[in-house]
């Protein structure tokens, strides 16, 4: 199923990722445990990254995709970086996924990694995005876009138009960096729709569990922290029950506001914990 089709009703698209898991380290098998533990929540699609946190992009981000599509009936969209890949590597990953049947990709540029040198094809998401394209390819695409722009971005303005030019390019579909302040991403959104932007953007909202998961993810994207959210965190710091519960809280606060405004959609950021995501569905189950 193509993603875009979800969105032709007027009702607020529920998303979650996944991440493959560090091979390294853990067990492979240990994303099926994942996949069995999200099932209930039955949401409209789930994406899986690529290499992303410093895991090695390899193939088994389109085996999940296949799993997620094949044994549990829900679209799955593969993430596809291009910083570091020639049109050859490309070719190789788009032919495989055609394999396999997995109709949706989240085009990427991906985190430039200085110390590889530049070997790629590619500058800007929106480059593969036009490749995908012009090369005969019936995949559906969609992008990734920054509430509070990116981080190398020279500023707001440049940053939309460099969004602009991915979806004129053919991104039918955004998914938003994580953001604490939705008021952060309701500017972003006017300044998107002034600027001619007109496909689905969903809301990314990542539940904040455990203090390690805040440093990481504010240095790894710079999004801000409100005082109501800071308030939070380091009233329960030293209670990981309360603190669990407290992260969980903010977020399904944070949701409610967003689908009370109308948002296309809400991309949830698992971190792979089948809790998280049950949690937070289970309290919002009845504004699906
Ligand atoms: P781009 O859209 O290419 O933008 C990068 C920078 O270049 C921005 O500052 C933009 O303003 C500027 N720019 C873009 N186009 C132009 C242009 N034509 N002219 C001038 N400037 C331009 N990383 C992974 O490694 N794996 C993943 O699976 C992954 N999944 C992600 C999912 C989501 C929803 C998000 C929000 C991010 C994800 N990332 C992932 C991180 C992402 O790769 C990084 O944020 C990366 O730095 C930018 O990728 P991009 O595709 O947004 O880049």
């Amino acid at each position: 199923m193509k993603i875009s089709s979800l969105f032709n009703d007027k009702k607020t698209v529920f998303s979650l990722e996944v991440f493959p898991p560090k091979k390294t380290s853990e067990d492979i098998s240990t994303i099926y445990k994942t996949l069995e533990g999200i099932k209930s929540v039955k949401p409209d699609f789930i994406s899986v990254t690529y290499g992303a946190g410093g895991n090695k992009a390899d193939l088994s981000t389109f085996e999940i995709c296949k799993i997620i599509k094949e044994k549990y009936d829900t679209p799955a969209i593969a993430h596809l970086t291009c910083v570091n890949s020639q049109m050859k590597d490309i070719d190789y990953i788009l032919n495989k996924l055609e394999e396999i049947g997995v109709e949706n990709i989240l085009a990427l540029r991906g985190d430039k990694n200085e110390d590889a040198g530049v070997k790629g094809d590619f500058k800007y998401a929106s480059d593969l995005i036009e490749y995908i394209k012009n090369s005969g390819y019936s995949f559906e695409i969609s992008g990734a876009c920054y509430p509070e722009v990116h981080t190398e971005a020279e500023g707001p303005v440049e940053d939309i138009l460099a969004l602009k030019k991915k979806v004129d390019a053919g991104a039918q579909h955004l998914i938003s960096q994580l953001f604490f302040d939705n008021s952060a991403f309701y500017t972003f959104l006017e300044r998107a729709r002034i600027a001619g932007i007109e496909v689905p953007i969903e809301a990314g909202i990542m539940p904040v569990v455990n203090i390690s998961q805040i440093e990481r993810m504010v240095s790894m994207c710079g999004a801000s922290l409100p005082r109501k959210f800071t308030k939070v965190m380091s009233r329960f710091a030293d209670n990981p029950q309360a603190l669990f519960d407290a992260g969980i809280a903010y977020a399904v606060d944070q949701i409610v506001d967003l689908i009370s405004n109308g948002a296309d959609g809400i991309h949830l950021y698992t971190m792979n914990n089948p809790l998280v995501a049950n949690r937070i569905f289970s309290a919002i189950d009845s504004m699906r």
